[in-house]
């Protein structure tokens, strides 16, 4: 019996842990992939306070030391099921717990294009971070118009030969700041007012063929694309236990009580006004604040 159950070890999940673990519970956490969450991805973090600059790879394994130094314990499986007992089922085992924190976060939104899953790593990413460095020299393309975009955008004009930054819109949801970075690169093209309709190739992805508002076809050739359109939650699993928007997002009022009484969420799985380090961070600790106190 576990005093509380993390499902995601992201900024919101492992600052659940920290908290939890500093006031003697004993706890498990869960996490499918690789700690960190989304913020690992972050090249640069400018927007933490207390922190003038740092990488979001830095942070995340900062916060993982942090927890791994109290002993908190990790396990690499993928939740399936949350009975309202409170017992959570994985992969490989059922576990029990007088707490569950559901931390799961979100999770980069696909094209839905035929050919896309079975171009990835073929050429099509997720994560200009994590790949960019496979496009040296080479032609890329970057799908969206929010932060990520912008950011993706800079961080690989310094590693490819050329980048073209696809938006649907005329304006574009990321920050001026960002933008104005941006318009000074000569090896960037923007292709305003267009969305990407076909992922053409054999083996790998050779192509991108774009459809713009009047509805003309253009096809551009390209050796990779970073696909950066924002993120979607994947809560269906937690659907019996918690209540979820239209949108999938858990819904927890203003604060982390889910509907049922010891069930918790924390981060951006939730339906909240920001999602940021902060607020993750924010929510893991007042997350495992309540369970604790309720626990007691
Ligand atoms: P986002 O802000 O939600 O932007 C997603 C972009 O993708 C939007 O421009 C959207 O277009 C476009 N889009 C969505 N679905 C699409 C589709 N099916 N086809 C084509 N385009 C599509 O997502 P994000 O950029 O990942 O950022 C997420 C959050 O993290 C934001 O709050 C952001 O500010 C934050 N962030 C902050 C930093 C930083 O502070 N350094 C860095 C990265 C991210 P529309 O604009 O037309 O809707």
């Amino acid at each position: 019996m576990y005093d509380i159950i993390i499902i995601g070890a992201g900024p919101a999940g492992l600052t659940s842990a920290l908290y939890a673990l500093r006031a003697n519970k004993k706890i498990l956490i869960f996490e499918a992939k690789n700690y960190g969450g989304q913020i690992i991805n972050a090249s640069n973090i400018e927007n933490y306070p207390g922190i003038s600059s740092i990488s979001g790879f830095d942070f995340a394994t900062n916060l993982y030391n942090q927890v791994k130094n109290l002993n908190g314990e990790i396990k690499y499986e993928t939740v399936i099921r949350i009975e309202e007992d409170k017992t959570v089922i994985t992969n490989k085992d059922k576990y029990k717990g007088k707490a569950v924190i559901i931390a799961t976060g979100v999770t980069s939104r696909k094209l839905n294009l035929p050919n896309e899953e079975k171009f990835i790593g073929k050429g099509v990413s997720y994560c200009a971070t994590c790949d960019g460095n496979f496009f040296k020299n080479k032609i890329v393309a970057i799908n969206g118009g929010g932060n990520t975009a912008l950011e993706d955008a800079l961080y690989l004009s310094s590693i490819v030969s050329k980048v073209y930054l696809i938006h649907r819109r005329e304006e574009f949801r990321g920050d001026a700041k960002y933008l104005d970075e941006l318009k000074k690169k000569d090896n960037i093209e923007f292709i305003l007012n267009s969305n990407i309709v076909s992922l053409n190739g054999d083996e790998n992805l050779e192509s991108i063929t774009l459809e713009d508002i009047n509805n003309n076809i253009k096809e551009i050739k390209i050796d990779g694309l970073f696909i950066a359109i924002g993120q979607e939650p994947k809560n269906a699993v937690f659907s019996n236990v918690v209540e979820l928007d239209s949108k999938g997002y858990i819904i927890s009022g203003d604060g982390v009580h889910t509907k049922l009484p010891g069930i918790y969420v924390a981060g951006d799985a939730r339906v909240k006004i920001l999602r940021q380090l902060t607020t993750a961070v924010s929510d893991g600790s007042i997350a495992a604040t309540i369970a604790i106190k309720e626990i007691n």
